[in-house]
């Protein structure tokens, strides 16, 4: 009889498997599940491997975990990401292996019992078994195991020899399944057209990436329901990603009513018994459709056939801590290896979608226009320099004037700013002491309602003082600029009688009270709505004719290469909130630059010519799509621990024709949570192999030492 090494990646970080001795009796896959001992504990681990070998010395494994595998689509998709974000291959296992909260063998709940005929060769093991099984009934292969005194892998020969039979006990379905022609959108002749080219590509081979190009309330949500349906009519699987998941009630409402039952939702909120059931039941292929943030990416689908990215370009799908990757461009990769079309929806794609469908690798589906005859809204700037604003005051005279228009006609006025709090920046007025976070390089933010100055960065919060901490003046803070809560007192001092409401991610009472309150807004029960990008993205209020932009030139002033496209298709989809239902909307755009492109691409309503041109800065700078890019974090609790290491770093970076090395510089933002920053950008051209060299890199740099950490973001978002 031969023995064999099982190679066990385990969710840790670490980059390689670890060996180990398969026990005579445990038959294994690769992908299966198990429980191994490490340094003096058990840990749950993934088998990536297994050879034929004598594992003499090495550890034995413990035990096969009930718990569906990772198929070799899935084991692939988790190399790839490793491969391409140099996240040890642990860490990413981490994200795929999600193991339940409770009793981990309960997931899957496989029974057995008694089928067949007795095996031909009976071990005093196998005995045991069989007595306990002779009364017919169905048990957890775990606690027959237990009962019987003997492995799972006893059990698990019987099953091969046809001693037993496994049953799928599954008590309560993890959810119902949706009927693909239970409401039939009635379609405009674009969505249809739309709609048809989306399902018509996805019998296409390989398997297509397509872009679904529409203006903020032309249906999206709509068409590409209908190639949802189409996946499930092949009895296939859909996975739809979101970047705002808990708060996508009406979303979930408008599935409820294409196809009968709302999705599986998958998000961290999900937890408990839920959660082991959803696993299970997507392992299983009996859960059809998923919405999720973006960890649903990782979930063990059985057979993918349809993966949708909603709201492409936001900013949420990266993920900037442990593994940086993008969920957008992992899903990508996701749907090739399982060969699943994939759909990434947009009013205002990303310049790198943009430019895969210029480069013909990714299909385009337009929707130029609102749905029902709707027309956007119109957008006007607010030129601040010519404005009449009293000192503390942040709303124009222009923009009160909008609002009283709309607030007497008995519609709705959003103003948008997006700054959390009541004001940036608190001073002392006697003696000048800024407040600053003690772990941050940051100002500490007022947020008057909790009367507390908070960091936003670390999430430090100490009691808003009585008197200055430096000076120790009585009354002395003096708030400086506008946060929404601010907005919110000037607004209600101009409008007394109107409902007020303030959202953003500070909103006390957690997702549920704010999932109320968005559907109230939606219901006509507030006037004002005062928020940040939380009340921005994505959702549908019918009233809503006029939207206020505060302040428009925040995001412009970062050094980011990016900042201009994230403000473009920030304030394309606040002032896309406006004019939603049967009234036609409006939008003023308070602006101290009123002649920047983007200001002026939001206003003449050219995106085409704002995106051309923003791509040739792009094309132009060789920053991606058009070069790659990664930034590495070096941060220590020591300022010259951190920058030390970092020139170390940069002296044996030897960067080959096509690569550029820059810095170490300090980083944006220098010190976080109490340890400072210093950064280095790699730059290369398109054809360089970004990885390889930055593997190469790593490899020459000195130990690191102390609490020193490196940390590698391929593809940074914002730099
Ligand atoms: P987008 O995602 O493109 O901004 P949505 O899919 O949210 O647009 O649609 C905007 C609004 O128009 C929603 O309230 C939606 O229910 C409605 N709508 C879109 N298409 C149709 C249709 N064919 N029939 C009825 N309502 C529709
Ligand atoms: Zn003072
Ligand atoms: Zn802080």
């Amino acid at each position: 009889m031969t023995s064999k090494i099982a190679d066990v990646l385990i969710p840790l970080a670490l980059d390689t498997a670890y060996s180990y001795a398969v026990p005579q009796d445990l038959a294994l896959k690769e992908g299966d599940v198990v429980q191994v001992p490490l340094a003096n504990r058990e840990v749950v681990g993934v088998v990536w491997g297994q050879r034929d070998g004598q594992g003499g010395n090495l550890k034995k494994i413990t035990d096969r975990i009930e718990v569906p595998g990772l198929s070799p689509k899935m084991r692939k998709f988790l190399e790839w990401i490793a491969w391409y974000t140099l996240a040890p291959k642990g860490s990413v296992l981490a994200m795929g292996l999600k193991l339940p909260d409770g009793e981990r063998a309960e997931v899957v709940r496989v029974g057995v019992r008694l089928a067949g005929p007795l095996p031909k060769r009976m071990t005093p093991a196998r005995q045991q078994v069989v007595e306990i099984a002779q009364d017919g009934l169905v048990r957890l292969k775990r606690e027959l195991a237990q009962e019987a005194g003997v492995s799972t892998g006893v059990i698990d020969g019987l099953i091969d020899e046809g001693t037993f039979e496994t049953v799928a006990l599954l008590p309560e379905p993890a959810a119902e399944p949706p009927d693909p022609d239970f409401g039939q959108a009635d379609l405009s002749d674009d969505q249809r057209a739309a709609a048809a080219a989306l399902v018509e590509s996805m019998a296409e081979q390989p398997a297509p990436v397509t872009l679904l190009e529409g203006v903020t309330g032309s249906g999206k949500t709509e068409v590409y329901f209908e190639a949802v349906a189409e996946a499930v009519r092949q009895g296939r699987q859909a996975l739809i990603l979101m970047p705002e998941i808990a708060l996508t009630a009406q979303f979930l409402d408008r599935f409820a009513a294409r196809f009968g039952v709302k999705p599986a939702t998958w998000h961290s909120g999900v937890s408990g018994r839920k959660r082991e059931r959803l696993y299970a039941g997507i392992a299983s292929g009996e859960v059809k459709v998923v919405a999720g943030a973006r960890s649903a990416l990782f979930l063990p689908y059985a057979d993918l056939g349809l993966i949708v990215i909603d709201e492409e370009h936001e900013t949420a799908y990266k993920q900037d801590d442990g593994v940086h990757y993008h969920a957008r461009d992992m899903a990508v990769v996701r749907g090739r290896i399982e060969n699943a079309p994939v759909i990434l929806a947009s009013a205002t794609p990303s310049i790198e979608s943009r430019v895969n469908v210029e480069r013909g690798r990714y299909r385009h589906v337009e929707l130029p226009e609102r749905f029902g005859g709707r027309q956007m809204p119109q957008i006007r700037s607010v030129d601040m320099r010519r404005e009449k604003v009293e000192r503390g005051r942040w709303l124009s005279p222009s923009l009160v004037g909008a609002m009283r228009d709309t607030l007497e006609r008995g519609e709705q006025a959003l103003l948008f700013l997006n700054r959390r709090g009541y004001a940036p920046l608190t001073l002392c007025g006697s003696c000048g002491h800024r407040y600053e976070c003690p772990n941050c390089s940051a100002w500490l933010v007022e947020h008057r309602f909790r009367r507390s100055l908070v960091c936003h960065h670390c999430g430090h919060v100490e009691r808003t003082p009585h008197a200055c901490i430096s000076c120790g003046s009585v009354d002395s803070l003096v708030s400086c600029g506008p946060g929404v809560e601010r907005i919110a007192e000037e607004a209600a001092e101009l409008f007394p009688d109107k409902r007020r409401i303030v959202l953003s991610s500070d909103f006390p009472g957690g997702t549920e009270r704010l999932r109320a309150e968005l559907a109230a807004i939606a219901a006509g029960e507030f006037d004002i709505v005062i928020g940040t990008q939380l009340v921005a993205k994505g959702h549908n209020f019918p009233l809503l004719t006029l939207v206020g932009v505060l302040d428009a030139d925040i995001g412009l002033t970062s050094g980011d290469p990016r900042a201009a496209e994230r403000t473009f298709q920030l304030l394309q989809q606040v002032t896309g909130r406006a004019g939603r239902g049967e009234k036609p909307g409006r939008a003023l755009v308070q602006t101290w630059q009123p002649d920047h492109p983007v200001i002026a691409a939001l206003v003449s309503g050219n995106a085409e010519r704002f995106y051309r041109e923003e791509t040739r800065v792009r094309e132009l700078a060789g920053l991606p799509p058009f070069g790659r890019l990664a930034a590495l974090i070096v941060s220590a609790t020591e300022r010259e621990a951190a920058e030390g290491h970092a020139r170390a770093m940069a002296k044996c970076a030897e960067p080959p024709p096509g690569v550029t090395v820059l810095g170490p510089a300090e980083a944006p933002l220098a010190l976080i949570r109490g340890r400072y920053r210093y950064r280095l950008l790699v730059k290369t051209e398109r054809e360089v192999d970004l990885q390889g060299y930055l593997r190469g890199w790593i490899g020459r740099c000195p130990k690191i030492r102390g609490n020193i950490r490196v940390s590698i973001d391929v593809d940074p978002q914002s730099f």
